[in-house]
């Protein structure tokens, strides 16, 4: 390593890859980034976007000074107008008509005080996170199989696995570095079998020995009617359901009720009944399956019910806990582990614990010295917009997102925003569809100025260290909310580092963690005591860390042991259901949103690096050679798209990827870049009733020549 180079970590996917940046020019913020061939995620390693980084942190488009009502201002003003305004709605109105809404973007540390702010001290659980939208039905699947929101595998599954299963995952493009883990893996071990299930012919199909392009919607089925083969070939693990699992009887009934005879299930999920077939054979007869699933799984109307379709598969035939075993979610952002231990969402409190159970939330308040912890659940990101536009919520603050551009209706968001009495956002972005309704702007730290820790996809927490010195104002997301929290009155905000944050919420993970109080999941409380020098030298690491476990935790249930109140693992009986809105006359086709390779969100950051803007320079629509000959568009012309929501114009990509009758379009532009090519202006606002995630893959459209 040069002895120059400071190590941190990519700040796009949840896959956490290890960067090496080497600062050329400190004063002009010229870096060279190269991956970090220490780092358990990545080995050197980087994607488009991680070896771009470079060209993403320059002064264009930073906000760099505090504003109230587009006016230049200072921060002391700043936070004493926010700390203000909120304190007397609060006071006029309860605790329930404020809100923030926050982001995987943030650091653990900022996350932590964020919640704790809002959670502890305010006593509204009106706070959720952009991760709402990226892997809460994963949390939901989680925690009814599992007893807690516990990942059980790593990226070493991957390349001990002999079966590896993408279901609703593009990973070659979503989380490419982890795919070329499994690229890699496949090309050592040709007898290692990758499988895709997705409605696209994705890149994620270039290494698939079998590509199932499942009618959209249909996973639930199909890994009930797995589960269901699983008991008709005896290929079940008998003795680990017995001893480790309750519900398995009626999660089977459940099965075989919805799956039906063979032939129908394949008719049902669009496929050939010889591909389906291939797929159970494989799943029954092979010891090591790793089933990875992401937002096709996830944004659905049915999400956590599909998650728990595929645990289901894995604890009955015993995947799980073992080398190259289990079901692995693909988070989607760099923190949205993060976000998730320290209660990010607006149903989960801190360390992994209940805002509905009592219990905790007296040992949260008694740790965090406060009587006002909330104890039932808040908003969640979509009921949270429409609450500040029906008016019941009247102060919303927005930290490191641009729900404007990126949740489902995004135009009633806007309009939401416009109406609210005030709107604070913070973010370290000059211009965002968002941050132009902001009444206060906050300039936050962008990645190179920020200090504290991030979670990936496999549980392990590694350091985002400083580069460079912020520019502007810019202040760390922490300070800003601490700074807020102690001009609102409320003592035990007084943080002079990220190492204090993070000191304390690995405390809080271990405080009453034992057999007596009742064993919770996620635990780091060796850190409770971390020195600052040990803390900015902490080496990348998978939680649990506790005092007897200090070398983290590859993988988890190895013991068979897990968090319900039997210890047991849950089966769920699962009825499949498909997506709430269906094509129609009117908007006859299904349009699925997604990323692009090289864009990230909705592309503040990549949007600044020319090499990842030539890929897909333009909003496009990817549309099947039959359905475009029949409605006359022509390649690369342009087309307008409908729903019942909104519009938007696209250019039109004729590829034989996509099936008949649905349509893909990318989800990274924004007013800022396009005006017409803002796709969550078309999507439909309808969410999974258990984790709130909206069904973003699925939306009623239109498409014609424009
Ligand atoms: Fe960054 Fe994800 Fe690419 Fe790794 S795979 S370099 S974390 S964007």
């Amino acid at each position: 390593m040069n002895p120059n180079s400071i190590k941190t970590t990519c700040p796009y996917c949840g896959v956490g890859c290890g960067i090496e940046a080497t600062v050329l020019d400190a004063g002009q913020h010229i870096v060279s980034i190269k991956g970090d061939d220490q780092h358990p995620a990545n080995f050197g390693k980087l994607c488009s976007k991680g070896a771009t980084l470079g060209d993403t942190v320059s002064l264009e488009n930073r906000l760099l000074y505090p504003e109230i009502n587009g006016q230049r201002s200072d921060w002391d003003s700043a936070l004493t107008l926010v700390a203000q305004r909120f304190n007397r709605i609060i006071a006029e109105h309860g605790p329930d008509a404020v809100a923030f809404y926050v982001s995987g973007q943030l650091l653990t540390e900022d996350y932590y005080v964020a919640n704790k702010l809002m959670k502890g001290f305010i006593g509204s659980a009106n706070i959720d996170t952009n991760s709402r939208l990226c892997m809460s039905s994963a949390v939901t699947g989680y925690k009814r199989a599992f007893g807690a929101d516990m990942v059980p595998c790593s990226y070493e599954d991957l390349e001990q696995a002999k079966l590896i299963v993408l279901v609703g995952s593009n990973a070659a493009w979503c989380h490419p570095i982890a795919f070329q883990r499994i690229r890699r893996a496949k090309e050592q071990n040709p007898a290692l079998k990758v499988v895709v299930i997705d409605p696209r012919m994705t890149s994620s199909c270039d290494i698939a020995d079998l590509h199932l392009a499942i009618k959209p919607g249909m996973d639930g089925l199909l890994f009930n009617g797995l589960l269901a083969y699983l008991a008709e070939t005896d290929t079940l693990d008998q003795d680990f359901i017995n001893t480790h699992c309750v519900g398995f009887a009626e999660s089977l009934a459940a099965a075989q009720a919805s799956a039906g005879d063979f032939a129908q299930l394949a008719a049902n999920c669009g496929l050939a009944t010889h591909d389906l077939a291939q797929l159970f054979a494989w799943f029954a007869s092979t010891s090591k399956v790793v089933t990875v699933y992401s937002q096709g799984i996830n944004q659905s109307s049915s999400g956590s019910d599909k998650c728990n379709a595929i645990i289901n598969c894995h604890l009955a035939s015993g995947k799980i806990g073992k080398p190259g075993s289990g079901p692995f979610s693909f988070t989607g952002q760099p923190n949205a582990m993060g976000g998730r231990e320290v209660g990010g969402l607006a149903n989960t409190l801190a360390a992994h614990m209940d805002l509905e159970n009592p219990l905790h939330v007296d040992r949260v308040g008694r740790f965090w010295g406060s009587d006002r912890v909330a104890n039932q659940q808040g908003l969640k990101a979509v009921d949270l917009f429409d609450a500040i536009a029906a008016g019941s919520i009247k102060a919303v603050w927005i930290i490191a997102t641009n729900p404007v551009a990126s949740m489902p209706d995004a135009d009633k968001v806007k309009r939401a925003l416009q109406q609210c009495e005030f709107v604070v956002v913070s973010d370290c972005i000059a211009n965002t569809d968002t941050i132009a309704l902001a009444q206060v702007k906050l300039p936050a730290s962008g990645w190179g100025e920020k200090d504290g820790t991030v979670t990936n996809l496999e549980r392990r927490i590694s350091r985002q260290r400083p580069i460079f010195n912020p520019y502007g104002e810019a202040r760390p997301d922490w300070w800003i909310i601490s700074q807020v929290a102690s001009r609102m009155g409320f003592a035990g905000f007084a943080y002079q580092t990220s190492a204090d944050i993070f000191r304390e919420h690995a405390a809080l993970s271990g405080f009453e963690n034992n057999s007596e109080y009742g064993k919770r999941g996620f635990d780091i409380s060796a850190f409770a005591d971390i020195e600052q020098d040990q803390y900015d030298a902490l080496p990348p690491i998978q939680w649990p860390v506790t005092k007897t476990s200090s070398a983290g935790s590859v993988r988890l249930f190895g013991d068979g042991q897990f968090y319900t109140d039997t210890g047991k693992a849950r089966f769920m009986a699962i009825v499949p259901r498909g997506p709430v809105n269906q094509p129609d006359i009117d908007y006859p086709f299904i349009l699925n949103t997604g990323r692009l390779r090289d864009q990230w969100h909705t592309m503040t950051r990549t949007a600044l690096a020319a090499k990842l803007n030539s890929h897909r320079p333009e909003p496009l629509v990817e549309i099947h050679p039959d359905d475009a000959t029949r409605l006359g568009l022509k390649h690369l012309g342009l087309a307008q798209i409908k729903s019942h929501w909104g519009e938007m114009l696209a250019r039109v990509d004729i590829t034989l990827s996509q099936q008949p009758g649905s349509l893909f379009v990318p989800m990274h532009w924004t007013a800022q870049l396009s005006s017409l090519g803002r796709v969550n202006a078309l999507v439909n606002p309808v969410v999974d009733p258990l984790s709130g995630q909206p069904e973003s893959k699925q939306t009623p459209v239109s498409i014609e020549v424009w």
